[in-house]
């Protein structure tokens, strides 16, 4: 599909006037790793770097090279070395100008910053590093992701404990990283818990769901979405699969096997949604045809991906569905993520077009042919 990157981010820059837009899904360091040795640059405080080489901002003319064909390879690339490499370069620099100039690309406004905790990780000296880093720029919220070490029955604790700390407002679990078999009976327990003691907190939850490949241990890990079908989830706490179970599989096996057990977990678990975080266009043209507008969540997997690269595909795939380009904007990237996570209104704006006359709405048209 030929789409021209700039214009359709001109319509997201232009629906960006009059509705918030938010992301999800960005890991402020690399998450295998997890290596947050980072040195603040002394020219620009908001660039942090791991090492000397400069700092290249993300560039419009940058958008021409997203591939957005449906022939795309999503197979997970196996070769630790490589993955290790791509990932370093990915992370070389952070901090709130390097993402904040990729949520100016993409026509974002807000973020939230999702840390990965390793299996039996601390995290929370590095949670203090990220809290430093990214501090008093109000673009950006952190989720906390727990470790094994901390028992079921002190979560909630540990939770309060985040959230005073570092005014986190959501909870990441990554069963591939964290070592949860969410396939054992014991896995289920844990990762219940976790939802629960979220849910008391007020904490929502994003879940990576689908394949995950582990450089440090050379192996895949799978946390399939059929997994969550008999889990229990309290109705008071919004639970949000990444990649909709989708991650690292084929079009084929999207098609036959995670979309009719996705549907029928969206459908069970009524407060639960999907992001789109990392997803090529094959994936994603089926997820789009096959959830619900409201429970899909703009998210990107920054800064593995750039989020306008996702946004881009996003927009490629609701053109191939057919569907209203614009309805399906406003509420993957602002009414979805401000109701379940942001907990921002943004129905009600004064300056929402579809709160105001026609002739006035008509001064701004937000639909774009093509
Ligand atoms: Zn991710």
């Amino acid at each position: 599909m030929s789409i021209d990157p700039i214009k359709y981010l001109d319509l997201v820059k232009e629906l960006q006037k009059f509705y918030p837009t938010y992301d999800i899904h960005l890991h402020p360091i690399e998450i295998f790793s997890n290596s947050d040795s980072y040195v603040q640059n002394k020219s620009n405080s908001g660039i942090f770097h791991l090492d000397s080489r400069p700092y290249i901002s993300p560039r419009n003319d940058s958008l021409y090279k997203i591939d957005l064909s449906t022939e795309v390879d999503i197979s997970l690339n196996t070769n630790p070395r490589i993955i290790k490499l791509l990932n370093r370069m990915a992370y070389n620099h952070s901090g709130p100008v390097v993402f904040g100039n990729h949520l100016q690309l993409a026509g974002l406004d807000k973020a939230l910053l999702l840390p990965v905790a390793q299996e039996h990780e601390d995290l929370r000296g590095k949670m203090k590093n990220i809290a430093a880093m990214f501090k008093g720029d109000r673009r950006f919220f952190m989720a906390t992701s727990v470790p094994n070490p901390v028992r079921n029955d002190e979560l909630v604790s540990y939770l309060i404990e985040d959230k005073n700390r570092f005014d986190v407002i959501a909870q990441k679990i990554h069963p591939n990283i964290t070592n949860i078999d969410t396939a054992s009976r014991n896995g289920k327990i844990r990762i219940e818990r976790l939802i629960q003691a979220s849910a008391e907190v007020g904490l929502p939850v994003i879940i990576h769901t689908g394949l995950s490949f582990i450089p440090s241990i050379g192996q895949k890990r799978n946390t399939a979405i059929a997994d969550f079908f008999d889990i229990n989830i309290p109705k008071s706490v919004a639970v949000i699969f990444a990649h909709g179970g989708c991650f690292g599989h084929s079009a084929a096996e999207i098609e036959s096997s995670i979309l009719p057990k996705l549907k029928l977990v969206l459908k069970k678990h009524s407060n639960t949604y999907i992001d789109i975080s990392g997803l090529e266009l094959p994936a994603l043209t089926k997820l789009i045809d096959a959830v619900d507008l409201r429970r899909i969540i703009f998210g990107s997997d920054g800064l593995y991906v750039a989020p306008a690269a996702i946004l881009l595909k996003l927009i490629a795939s609701i053109k191939t569905s057919g569907k209203d380009l614009e309805q399906c904007l406003i509420h993957i990237l602002s009414k979805n993520p401000a109701r379940h996570l942001f907990r921002e209104a943004v129905s009600n704006n004064i300056n929402d077009p579809q709160n105001r006359s026609n002739s006035e709405a008509s001064e701004v048209d937000l639909k774009i042919e093509g």
